[in-house]
């Protein structure tokens, strides 16, 4: 307790949306966020009921849903920028109880899902010490009593993918995934796990590799797009 006390003297709470003192991520700042208006399918991004993938968008090794319930604009934007680079406990619990008391989480049936944190190479999460995508997963898994595993791999140190545009993104993280341990994943249903959809394809290079490993069932969730 004294030390919180004495690191919020030192270190004083500020919003990272709006820089205002007090908290890292204010009341005003949080009735900011806006729900999207419809779900999307991960495939062809068109509206879709729930998230799942439209059954014409489907193939072998394709996403089976989306779970994306928020807007990815400011300040919600700034916010989850911020936490890749600065472990905050107290956000991580924040990001996730939201991303948790969205209707479409809510409504999404779990049962034998185990959840599957979107790794980062080694090096870089050497290099920031932690992995968001982990972070969020292990606050779910806790409080929805589910499995978390982390047997996808990051076996290929890839450029940021923020940096790069379109075919060179997919070229850029094709082949970056390895399963680990096979025989977990044979036949089971995973839900990966990360911050935000930008342009998915980070996502669905780790759904192909957990699909070829034997998944039967792969659906994605986020906190934003
Ligand atoms: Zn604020
Ligand atoms: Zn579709």
């Amino acid at each position: 307790m004294f030390v919180t006390a004495l690191a919020d003297l030192l270190f004083p709470k500020r919003c990272l949306g709006c820089g205002r003192f007090g908290d890292y991520f204010c009341k005003s700042c949080q009735r900011k966020i806006k729900k999207v208006g419809f779900q999307i399918c991960p495939i062809c991004e068109r509206a879709a009921i729930s998230g799942a993938t439209h059954p014409k968008c489907r193939s072998p090794l394709s996403l089976d849903g989306l779970i994306a319930p928020y807007v990815y604009n400011s300040p919600l934007k700034e916010v989850i920028a911020a936490f890749k680079y600065k472990y905050i406990e107290q956000l991580s619990t924040l990001l996730t109880d939201l991303l948790l008391s969205s209707e479409q989480f809510k409504t999404f049936s779990f049962a034998d899902f185990i959840l599957v944190p979107i790794p980062l190479h080694k090096w870089r999460e050497n290099k920031r010490g932690f992995n968001q995508a982990e972070k969020i997963a292990a606050i779910i898994a806790k409080k929805k009593k589910l499995r978390e595993e982390d047997f996808l791999s990051k076996v290929k140190n890839t450029p940021p993918q923020v940096q790069l545009k379109g075919k060179a993104r997919k070229k850029n993280i094709l082949g970056a995934f390895k399963v680990l341990d096979r025989k977990k994943v044979v036949g089971g249903s995973v839900l990966l796990v990360d911050d935000v959809w930008t342009t998915g394809s980070t996502i669905k290079v780790a759904c192909a590799a957990l699909k070829r490993a034997g998944a039967i069932q792969v659906w994605a969730a986020v906190l934003a797009r």
